[in-house]
């Protein structure tokens, strides 16, 4: 597996185009800022007029513009909005009028990998995908690092494409840490695996789990807050910093006896067998599908299951807790008002 770093990429090449980010959400906030602070000129903002983030990418130095005159302007389209809106997007704003011979990008491979959009012939496609979420990609490109990216070229008509992407990457960025070369499915699949099972679904799920067990049990609710979702990240830092065994080495020997005879027992071979699952309905498309048709029916149970997780006790007595801990919000990552 290759792996590139700031010295395989020359930051200069896309300094030289016109990149248009499209959306400033999570991602396109942090793209958008990170090329400008790395000496990006040529950069526009490709926003619905009204939308939430034309004030702030305003505020926050940027050009905006509308889609459709985003797509005729630029070198490279970063294409940033929702995955469940880029199909109608490329077809209604960017097939038509992308220059000849530019560039369209995405930071997921879900609707080029499958097939839920279709790219003009004479267009380069790749990928640049952050391994972190886009607040992340901002705070510590502020700090002087960066977030790992997974680069794939999918359309390669001008020959370059992979000397764009990663010039884009690391401007970005993700240089520092690391551009991992892959394809558009590989990402897709281990991206969507590693959200449901691991990152997103499989940790909500333990942390709630865990929360109910003790609060059921008669154990105060505050207990189990800070028990079951406060020192997750505690955990997770050491891990993320040394490992596992950087983690054993902190914790009592108590809790790393405790980690082995009773961990295997709440993921077991039975958990593992729903993985493979998962991963089969993620492979054969039966997720995208379903998820798509979840979006032409409004997101009725999507959105249904949104509230029903923010109504979670656990979400109220953690609002109450962090009230408790003012440098949490001094120092957080997302503010809704900005990014
Ligand atoms: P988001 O929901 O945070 O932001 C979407 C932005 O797009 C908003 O500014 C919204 O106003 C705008 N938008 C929506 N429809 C639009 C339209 N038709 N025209 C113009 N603008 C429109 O999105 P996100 O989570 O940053 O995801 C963007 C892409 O990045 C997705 O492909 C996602 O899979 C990928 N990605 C996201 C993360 C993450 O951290 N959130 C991580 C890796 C990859
Ligand atoms: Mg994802
Ligand atoms: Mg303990």
């Amino acid at each position: 597996m290759r792996v590139y770093y700031d010295t395989d990429a020359d930051v200069n090449l896309i300094k030289g185009k016109n990149v248009a980010i499209i959306g400033y959400g999570s991602q396109g906030h942090a793209h958008a800022n990170n090329l400008k602070d790395s000496g990006a000129k040529n950069l526009a903002v490709g926003l619905r007029p009204g939308s939430a983030g034309v004030a702030k990418a305003e505020a926050a130095g940027l050009k905006v513009m509308d889609p459709a005159d985003c797509a005729k302007w630029a070198d490279v389209v970063m294409v940033l909005t929702p995955d469940e809106g880029q199909g109608d997007l490329y077809r209604d704003k960017l097939h038509a009028n992308m220059k000849p011979g530019a560039a369209l990008a995405f930071a997921h491979g879900l609707n080029v990998h499958f097939n839920l959009l279709d790219p003009r012939a004479d267009i380069d496609v790749f990928m640049i995908a952050p391994k972190g979420p886009g607040h992340t990609v901002r705070s510590e490109y502020q700090r002087g690092g960066g977030v790992p990216c997974l680069v794939a070229v999918a359309q390669n008509p001008s020959g370059n494409a992979l000397e764009v992407a990663l010039s884009y990457a690391s401007a970005i960025g993700g240089g520092k840490a690391g551009i991992i070369e892959t394809t558009f499915k590989e990402e897709c699949e281990t991206d969507l695996f590693g959200e449901q099972v691991v990152l997103c679904g499989g940790l909500v799920e333990l942390i709630k789990g865990g929360y109910e067990t003790l609060v059921e049990a008669g154990y105060a609710p505050e207990m189990a807050y800070f028990e079951c979702l406060h020192e997750v990240k505690l955990i997770v830092d050491l891990i993320y910093e040394g490992g596992i065994a950087n983690m054993n080495y902190s914790i009592s020997n108590t809790a790393e006896y405790g980690e082995y005879v009773s961990g295997p027992r709440i993921v077991n071979a039975e958990t593992k067998a729903e993985m493979k699952r998962v991963l089969a309905d993620i492979q054969s498309g039966r997720f995208a599908r379903d998820w798509m048709l979840e979006n032409k029916v409004n997101q009725t149970s999507f959105k249904a299951m949104r509230a029903k997780m923010g109504n979670h006790p656990i979400e109220q007595i953690g609002e109450k807790l962090r009230g408790m801990m003012p440098w949490i919000a001094k120092n957080a990552l997302v503010d809704k008002s900005r990014n």
